[in-house]
């Protein structure tokens, strides 16, 4: 009988509704949610498509293990394999230490996932190596926000988008990446032409057809720019000196600093004309509520803190936050990189947005679980993960729902890794990816349309995830196979002792967790899987007793710092790691397509997804190709200091000479050679952590058919 399941999409930050066709065994259709706040049944290519991504042939359905490396897996059951791992991760920490093993997990997992996975990492084994793939993705985001505002709370909701009148997008190609959001800015800008959008990207990519006004400038030069419109905002008087004297410190410094950022500086080093920066900094600077948006051109980076401070600083120095359409309002990429934030996925986090470096933060959690004490040793954030597997210090590597042999930079290294480790587990859902070629334990996930769970959007709202049929074969929730790993690592670590993991369902893993953030920024403890069926997606904060979520942050003009008010950051520009030079001239941007998601493992099923672009191309201005008489499809070497591929090289005049583009989602499944990470370089933002995915020095040359 054909059944309606409300769930919510599983690709990317946006978190629309979907309402799941389905006859208990097969989902039929996927249609958007009306009711939805993020979407109100809108769906993009992706989102609209989910149903014919199920391809079983490509799904893990039991579980395997490799019984010594060489040899091949074979198929076994889930105690032998569960056994097995609790053994392996037992001994490997008795004889080596908490910090011999480690965790890389996912902004695709739910948050009652993450969960599991933070307690069982720095509860019961007792190490802070736990990391996920956030940190390729918000992490410098995270750091921006907790650094100038106090916590890291976007501020903003998608209805600010609509009630802005200037918006400035950085580094973020919402056509592709956010399509719905970018539909509904369509919208709102059809609606009320007299609304301004400044594009600021390197490229010219779809999103700037809607700009007024495009900033093409120069890879990896914004701290410049924003430092630059500061400095006209201050000449011109065009600042809130009210909003800076009662809610913020730190200006003086900030100010005597961005006297240097003059207009001819500043555009010359941007590759932009003084008269762009200065109608930008007008438009800014005379608008009444002005909203900026970003994603990743800013946040992979080394410079990924830096610009996002720079950014938020441009709203404080104009009042322009917490009030309608005004604010700093980062595009999270993955569908619940936020649940991740929200539950401390990140080496350096705990449950609650609070730090593993603090000691009073540790205490509150460990007595919460009822454990003597929390690990005080920095964990390891991704780059350096895989950097410790390599060297032999990370012996045990547990890897859930995502392809590091995929999407982490230097990607040869990753290779060298995970060959190196002597126990690798891949916690998938799809066995197609590069990394479960690695696993010597391979354990079937359940995947979207499968599993329950609740997620939380870029807007801070928290959606319910549904399973609408059964996981195929033995596959089971990423929840229930996290627990039932701890409870027999527990009874190896800590028997007879009452267990961490006694937990029944998601829900019962949500009720615990959101006491974890009462009392705090972020307080969730009003919410329920219930009242979320109830009442639908609700914003946090939440708290107990609320009857709706919170719209909107910081309208009072109190900030979650020690003092309540918000931060300048006076940091200076930096030029981005590897300058171009005569061996590697062009500069390698890396990027999204409209149809695929990440490493194709759900899009690449579904034939109709490569309707828009068919196969991985590399984009070239034609001045470049002309200079190495390339021609447009012809096969191409990419070199960086890193390695090289192959690839077909495609004409864009919408790139400057001397800029380079590949899309993201083409791994070595696709490519000769790997996948565009093979180029990319692993030097990461000091304080954030995270690589520079966006910025790879490379030279292309002309591949001689025999
Ligand atoms: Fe899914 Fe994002 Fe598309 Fe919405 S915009 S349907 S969340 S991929």
């Amino acid at each position: 009988m054909r059944q309606t399941t409300a769930s919510t999409c599983c690709y990317c930050g946006v978190g629309c509704g979907v309402l799941i066709e389905h006859d208990g065994e097969r989902i039929l259709d996927v249609t958007g949610d009306p009711n939805h706040p993020a979407n109100f049944g809108k769906l993009c290519s992706k989102g609209a498509t989910l149903h014919l991504t199920g391809d079983l042939d490509a799904r893990a359905h039991y579980p395997e293990l490799r019984l010594g490396k060489g040899l091949a897996r074979a198929r076994t059951d889930w105690d032998s394999a569960l056994d097995h791992a609790a053994n392996v991760f037992a001994e490997t920490i008795a004889e080596h230490g908490p910090d011999s093993v480690a965790f890389y997990i996912s902004g695709q997992l739910l948050t009652e996932d993450y969960y599991a996975f933070n307690k069982l990492a720095r509860a019961l084994v007792g190490t802070n190596n736990i990391d996920s793939n956030s940190r390729l993705c918000m992490s410098s985001a995270v750091v921006g926000y907790k650094r100038s505002l106090g916590a890291d709370a976007p501020p903003c909701s998608y209805e600010d988008i609509e009630q802005s009148d200037c918006l400035l997008i950085v580094g973020s190609n919402m056509a592709y990446a956010h399509p719905v959001l970018f539909r509904r800015l369509e919208a709102a800008k059809a609606k009320r032409p007299e609304m301004k959008v400044i594009v600021v990207d390197p490229r010219r990519t779809d999103t700037c057809d809607l700009a007024d006004l495009h900033l093409a400038i120069l890879p990896g030069t914004d701290v410049a720019l924003f430092h630059g419109i500061l400095h006209i905002l201050l000449w011109e008087g065009w600042i809130d000196r009210d909003f800076i004297d009662a809610h913020t410190n730190g200006f003086d410094e900030l100010k005597s600093m961005v006297r240097d950022y003059n207009p001819a500086m500043v555009a010359d080093l941007c590759g932009i004309g003084v008269d762009e920066l200065q109608t930008t900094a007008g438009l800014i600077g005379t608008s009444k509520r002005f909203l900026s948006l970003w994603c990743m051109g800013v946040n992979q980076s080394t410079a990924g803190s830096a610009k996002n401070s720079a950014l938020i600083n441009l709203h404080l120095a104009t009042g322009q936050i917490g009030k309608p359409g005004a604010g700093p309002f980062s595009l999270t990429g993955q569908p619940n990189a936020m649940g991740g934030r929200e539950t401390g996925s990140l080496s350096n986090l705990l449950p609650g947005h609070r730090e593993a470096g603090n000691a009073s933060h540790r205490a509150e959690v460990a007595e919460y679980w009822g454990v003597p004490a929390l690990p005080e040793a920095p964990g390891l954030s991704a780059i350096e993960l895989f950097d410790a597997v390599r060297s032999g210090k990370v012996k045990a590597l547990w890897i859930a729902c995502t392809n590091p042999a995929q999407s982490m930079p230097d990607q040869q290294k990753v290779h060298e890794a995970l060959v190196a480790c002597p126990f690798v587990v891949v916690q998938e859902a799809f066995f197609t990816t590069e990394t479960c070629r690695y696993a010597d334990l391979l354990l079937p996930a359940a995947s979207w349309g499968e599993k329950e769970g609740t997620v939380t959007n870029s807007e801070r709202r928290v959606s319910h995830v549904r399973a609408a049929i059964d996981a195929p074969g033995e596959a089971r929730a990423d929840w229930a196979i996290t627990c039932d790993f701890a409870r027999r690592l527990e009874t190896l670590m800590r028997p007879s002792q009452a267990s961490l993991f006694a937990f029944d369902a998601p829900s019962a893993i949500f009720e615990e967790y959101k006491l974890l953030t009462a009392g705090r920024d972020l307080d969730l403890s009003g919410l329920s899987h219930e009242l979320i069926d109830r009442l639908g997606p609700q914003q946090w904060p939440f708290p107990t007793g609320s009857t709706h979520g919170t719209t909107r942050l910081y309208g009072d003009g109190v900030f979650p710092t020690d003092n309540g008010r918000a931060r300048f950051l006076a940091e200076q520009y930096q030029a981005p790691k590897e300058k171009r030079e005569a061996r590697f001239p062009l500069t390698l941007n890396t990027g999204r397509l409209r149809d695929h998601w990440h490493g194709m493992s759900r899009t690449g099923t579904a034939a109709r997804l490569f309707g828009h672009v068919e196969e991985a191309l590399l984009s070239m201005s034609g001045d470049d190709m002309r200079r190495r008489r390339l021609l447009d499809g012809q096969l191409v070497k990419v070199r960086s200091r890193r390695g090289e591929l192959l690839i077909p090289v495609h004409k864009d005049d919408s790139l400057r000479p001397g800029q380079a583009f590949m899309p993201m989602h083409w791994g070595d499944r696709f490519l000769k050679g790997m996948g565009v990470n093979v180029l990319t370089l692993p030097d990461f933002d000091p304080a954030s952590k995270q690589p520079e995915l966006k910025h790879a020095g490379v030279e292309v040359e002309k591949v001689e058919l025999p």
